[in-house]
């Protein structure tokens, strides 16, 4: 198979049309057969309910070139179940785990030439996602609804390496308690958009949202969970019904452990402990690890002691492990990689 003679390596973190997307209708309550298509464009009813209403839930992953040639996605399962989770949530119909893996498996097939080369750096960004597409006025559940799959090839997240970025506690709330944080909709991502706006441009990479009831537990960003590493090298993730369980922080606690022999604590973490970590990390798909340099609290600074030139000894360590398990330079624990192709 002949590769598009793109610029891989900058590539940027942005659409780039590909060639076919997988859709599947739900209608009279139940999903149709489904198929690829070469359309683009969705054309719905003005008073859809993913327009009114906000009906609408996504999940995020990629595709990798291996050292050997394979093209490979990462725990598609976790995100065939996380979206259940979400439809769950927002009433809208399951789309049939075993049938999104395999709507994966078409999309990545027929876009095998956009999968980018091994060594390049960027990788096939897979985006599948589901909205409510009748008519609804009256606030309820629609009663039809589109799954589909796309996918974008996108560029190395971090050119030039990993810099430590500096975020800063947020006077927002991300969610609400027993809200819908810990499921991934578009609504959570909405509500993030002024926030990580002004964070922007007061000089910030991120918002580090706090519990809502409290404000005294960390919880995440807007859209990658926190990692902390303690002075005896322990891995310290934020437990909270309110986070969104990311399959990448699920990953790094099963690699500290089982690869590195490290002592791994998912519980509460108070802000207050925050300046005891040595290393601190953003974790998610995108950009697998980013570390955090310092945080900032309402003009108070938290240097983190693994400063702002490089990724902490022991966040390199997982990022290194982690990012060679997927492409295939570290051998994968059971069921955690899918060949494609
Ligand atoms: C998608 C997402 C993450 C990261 O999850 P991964 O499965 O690791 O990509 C973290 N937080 C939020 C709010 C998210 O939407």
């Amino acid at each position: 198979m002949e590769k598009k003679n793109l610029d891989w390596a900058n590539l940027g973190f942005a659409y780039l049309q590909t060639e076919k997307r997988y859709v599947s209708n739900y209608k009279d309550g139940a999903w149709d057969e489904g198929a690829l298509t070469e359309d683009a464009n969705i054309v719905l009813n003005e008073c859809a309910g993913v327009f009114q209403y906000a009906q609408t839930i996504f999940e995020g992953l990629k595709a990798y070139t291996t050292e050997d040639g394979h093209i490979v996605t990462f725990r598609p399962d976790l995100n065939a179940s996380r979206l259940a989770d979400s439809a769950r949530r927002l009433e809208m119909p399951v789309f049939p785990e075993d049938r999104f893996i395999d709507a994966i498996q078409k999309v990545v097939e027929a876009n095998a030439s956009y999968v980018p080369p091994y060594g390049s750096g960027a990788t096939l960004y897979i985006r599948p996602y589901m909205m409510g597409t009748n008519p609804v006025i009256g606030v309820k559940p629609a009663d039809e609804y589109q799954f589909r799959v796309f996918v974008t090839p996108v560029g190395p997240y971090f050119k030039g390496g990993a810099k430590p970025i500096t975020i800063r506690v947020s006077d927002f709330d991300r969610a609400a308690p027993h809200g819908t944080g810990n499921i991934k909709a578009g609504l959570n991502y909405a509500m993030s958009l002024h926030a990580i706006v002004t964070a922007h441009e007061d000089g910030y990479d991120e918002n580090m949202y706090l519990d809502p009831a409290s404000r005294t537990k960390v919880e995440e960003t807007g859209g990658a969970n926190f990692i902390f590493i303690t002075k005896d090298n322990k891995l310290v993730t934020p437990k909270s019904d309110s986070i969104l369980p990311s399959i990448t922080r699920r990953s790094i606690m099963y690699v500290a452990e089982h690869y590195l022999g490290m002592t791994v604590e998912h519980r509460e973490v108070e802000f207050a402990e925050v300046s005891e970590f040595a290393e601190a990390g953003l974790c998610g798909t995108a950009a697998v690890i980013s570390p955090i340099g310092k945080i900032v609290d309402h003009g108070k600074e938290i240097l983190i002691p693994s400063g702002m030139e490089d990724m902490g000894p022991t966040t390199k360590k997982l990022y290194d492990t982690l990012t060679g398990i997927q492409m295939g330079k570290i051998e994968a624990p059971e069921g955690w990689i899918k060949t494609i192709l």
